[in-house]
């Protein structure tokens, strides 16, 4: 089969790789319908995080189970399946909690932006859908892999729902995804903060009902110009800088929740501004496994539609391409289809 692969810093080669096999008895082997490029592999793509040896991209991803091991008992050769970037059992006591992405036995998930994906504890990652899905769904359902679950688990963690304002920091795919999480879970208003038409616009269709177009200190000014002084109850931020996440915790009213779902690089949360936020900070990487069964169900009824975050669709083998567009902005987020 063909993979992508990067080498280094803007060095992305679509190119021949071995054909996965199963290794585990609980791994699953895939077809894959759907693959992305995802904001976080732009920090290595970048050089921001040191690439040693080559690696095999990709981590968020759908498709057609092929095979299935001996121990699988679930997942089934034909079943169309969505699975988390992070494999997990589902059975550990992190997991039963809700946290599968720090499952005692995670792994996390790579080499999905190719024909073929390996995927461990399979049983305990994947789900399938009803049926095979109509091809206009498919954007969604890989969607539901990473961002659109990443951008639940944010505002979940925010403690979005009815009678809240929640502020959005970040305008791609996650905090988009983010804004319609919010408006699913009832939040009352929903404040996006971009400065970019395109994602604006998205956001408000998403369900957003403010735009914050400022940043830092005069955009931590205006959330507060616009609840009363007091700051938002639930704030996400989805970017994964120190001026994102200072920018979420200030925007934030004391006592209210803020959700971190960016990925960080160089950030220091200084002591004495995290004590006197008086904020509820809950994060890290997304236990998507929790909320992919009810994801996929409005997915399937068509009540959400987050397959939009993808303003770009290229053959898999122009994956360097999606990374270009990402890296330079012309692109919110590159669907990959083989
Ligand atoms: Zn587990």
């Amino acid at each position: 089969m063909k993979g992508t692969m990067l080498y280094g810093p803007r060095d992305v080669r679509f190119e021949e790789r071995l054909d996965p096999e199963i290794i585990e008895p609980t791994d699953a082997i895939l077809q894959i319908s759907a693959a992305c490029v995802c904001g976080s592999d732009l920090w290595s793509y970048r050089g921001i995080a040191e690439v040693t040896q080559p690696q095999a991209m990709g981590h968020e991803y759908c498709g057609i189970v092929q095979e299935v091991g001996s121990e699988v008992r679930h997942i089934k050769p034909g079943q169309f399946v969505v699975g988390s970037f992070w494999a997990s059992d589902n059975t550990c006591p992190i997991c039963q909690a809700g946290y599968q992405s720090r499952c005692v036995d995670a792994r996390g998930m790579g080499g999905a932006q190719a024909g073929w994906l390996r995927v461990p504890l399979a049983d305990g990652t994947l789900v399938a859908t009803p049926e095979l899905p109509p091809d206009d769904l498919i954007p969604s359902l890989v969607s539901a892999s990473d961002v659109l679950g990443t951008g639940w688990f944010g505002a979940d963690a925010a403690e979005a729902g009815p009678g809240k304002t929640v502020a959005v920091v970040g305008d791609g795919a996650v905090g988009l995804c983010a804004v319609l999480a919010a408006r699913q879970m009832g939040a009352e208003r929903i404040i996006a903060m971009s400065r970019h038409e395109d994602r604006q616009k998205l956001a408000l269709e998403f369900g957003a009902t403010d735009i914050v177009t400022e940043r830092g200190d005069e955009g931590v000014a205006r959330i507060k110009d616009m609840t009363d002084g007091l700051g938002a109850h639930s704030v996400v931020e989805a970017v994964g800088t120190q001026e994102s996440m200072m920018q979420a915790m200030q925007s934030a009213r004391p006592g209210g929740h803020v959700g971190f779902v960016g990925v960080f690089h160089g950030m220091q949360l200084p002591a004495m501004d995290l004590f006197w936020s008086t904020v509820h900070l809950h994060g890290g990487p997304a236990p998507v496994r929790q909320c992919l069964p009810h994801l996929i169900d409005l997915i399937w009824s068509r009540k959400i539609n987050p397959g939009k975050v993808f303003d770009l669709t290229l053959p898999l083998e122009q994956a360097a391409e999606g990374y270009r567009a990402m890296d330079e902005r012309r692109a919110i987020k590159a669907l990959l289809r083989p």
